[in-house]
């Protein structure tokens, strides 16, 4: 099958079996349930767009494995151009959706699985590497989403996976067979679990010998029998099931995570790519974070523009567009946008080959890159928040500006009042600036934020993470030296 039409990848999660939980009851019809339907809106624009000649090139690749035309989120990045394409894509999809559109974790998973088992089996003689190839050109030719499922629960984070008091807090097989391995454990915070069709599970950090066990990669059905999913909530989620779309604030489109459960799992062998090689399970970490730091460079660029422009246009609607301070903000907005983009580029065009032929991006700037995702959101909210002023978070909903019944001693309405009381600008709808000012909310506070805001602190590794890496990849030894030569420090006696 050549490229799916958004309307086929919906239709094909209808014929999925995947368990999905919320608020303590199975959700039968998840496809169709107000609060997760804006997720899979957000995935099926990944499909939308790859069917759009305008953006044939950035959504479209051709397959290193097969020769054939694929959606540029299956694809093995072949050269520096495909990774500052990859986050040109993710920069454009954020801009279409001003929220996390959830498949580029799969694609991050691709690219580190398909390098690390490669070096698996150089060094064992392991057959994971052709696993993985078949796996991936099945994917690529039924253009599925996947979901890369990285993070564990961890229970004592002090405490290594085999110290852990419940084994469960890592994921880890409980069972060798001939034919295959049984896994038992679960997944937090599984980016677009649900509107996956498969799932690539990886380990979570670096492992010693003690953690054989836990050294474990494979790709499941995300509707496999023994698999479940807890979805998890967000800031105002239940607005959607109001039935107030404005107060929504992006009532097309939303992110979405769950904790995904596996309960004794049999995973054939076919679908494995790591089971104990403990020393391999610190590299596929490190580059599945590193393209996924990368990432960020581009989804929260394109979610910070959508951002930018709300603020630009809420001046606007307070008739303030000319006061030179807020010139001034939207300008410190734009530049600190545009430096996460610069960071994402720039950890593109240093890439290089692995020993498996697909591309990587520069460990040091992707981390650099993902350290400042964890800053400047932050600050581009705060300034959004300033130019919109308060009414974002105090304004009535829209059932009151919709509402007839009458208030005022002349017989007003409380449409009418709220009409009166909420203008701004001559010739601004109200309805407008309320639709305005609660799209900024969702951004900055409201469902939106889960992606924008707190995703772009703990999502792909929190701080601390990158500056580990920073420290690691600096390489400090080579900067003393460069100043020891200028300063003339000899080491000799
Ligand atoms: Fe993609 Fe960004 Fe969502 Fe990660 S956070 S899945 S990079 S949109
Ligand atoms: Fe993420």
């Amino acid at each position: 099958m050549a490229l799916k039409s958004a309307k086929e990848y919906v239709d094909s999660l209808r014929e999925m079996n995947t368990r999905v939980y919320m608020f303590g009851e199975r959700i039968e019809n998840w496809v169709d349930h107000p609060m997760i339907a804006p997720s899979i809106n957000c995935v099926a624009m990944t499909y939308a767009l790859a069917k759009n000649p305008e953006y044939e090139d950035i959504m479209t690749a051709t397959s290193s494995l097969t020769g054939r035309k694929i959606n540029r989120f299956t694809h093995l990045h072949q050269s520096p151009e495909d990774l500052v394409k990859k986050v040109k894509m993710q920069r454009l999809l954020g801009q279409k959706t001003a929220s996390c559109f959830q498949r580029c974790v799969g694609m991050d998973a691709f690219n580190s699985v398909f390098s690390t088992t490669f070096e698996i089996d150089e060094k064992y003689g392991t057959n994971y590497h052709e696993n993985f190839k078949r796996f991936i050109i099945h994917v690529q030719d039924n253009d599925l989403t996947v979901d890369g499922a990285m993070t564990d629960p961890k229970g004592d984070r002090s405490k290594a996976p085999h110290q852990q008091a419940d084994p469960d807090m890592f994921l880890h097989v409980v069972e060798r067979r001939p034919d295959g391995i049984v896994v038992n454990g679960a997944k937090c915070h599984q980016t677009g679990a649900l509107n996956s069709h498969w799932i690539i599970f990886m380990p979570t950090i670096s492992m010693g010998e003690a953690d054989r066990d836990y050294a474990v990669s494979f790709a499941c059905p995300a509707d496999a029998e023994e698999i479940y999913m807890i979805y998890g909530r967000q800031s105002c989620d239940t607005r959607k099931l109001e039935g107030c779309s404005i107060d929504v604030g992006n009532a097309k489109f939303g992110g979405q995570e769950a904790l995904v459960v596996l309960d004794h799992v049999f995973i054939p062998n076919e679908y494995i790519f790591m089971n104990g090689e403990y020393e391999f399970a610190g590299m596929m970490v490190e580059r599945f974070a590193g393209y996924h730091r990368q990432s960020y460079g581009g989804c929260k660029v394109g979610v910070g523009d959508t951002l930018i422009g709300a603020a630009a246009l809420a001046a606007e609607y307070n008739g303030v567009e000319k006061a030179s301070h807020i010139k001034d903000k939207l300008i410190e907005m734009v530049h600190l946008n545009e430096t996460l983009y610069s960071c994402g580029i720039a950890c593109s065009c240093e890439g290089c080959p692995t020993k498996a032929g697909n591309y990587q991006i520069d460990m040091l700037l992707a981390n650099v890159c993902k350290q400042n995702v964890t800053r400047y959101p932050y600050e581009i909210v705060r300034l959004a928040e300033d130019i919109a002023g308060g009414l974002m978070v105090t304004m009535p909903s829209q059932k009151d500006f919709e509402s007839d019944t009458v208030v005022g001693n002349n017989g007003e309405t409380i449409g009418e009042i709220c009409d009166k009381y909420f203008k701004g600008k001559e010739g601004v709808s109200v309805k407008d600036r309320q639709k305005l000012l609660r799209f900024i909310e969702n951004m900055c506070l409201g469902a939106a934020a889960v992606g924008y805001r707190t995703e772009s602190l703990h999502g792909a590794g929190s701080p601390q993470a990158q500056r580990i890496m920073i420290g690691r990849q600096c390489d400090m030894a080579a900067k003393k030296e460069l100043a020891k030569r200028i300063a003339g420090i000899s080491d000799e006696e």
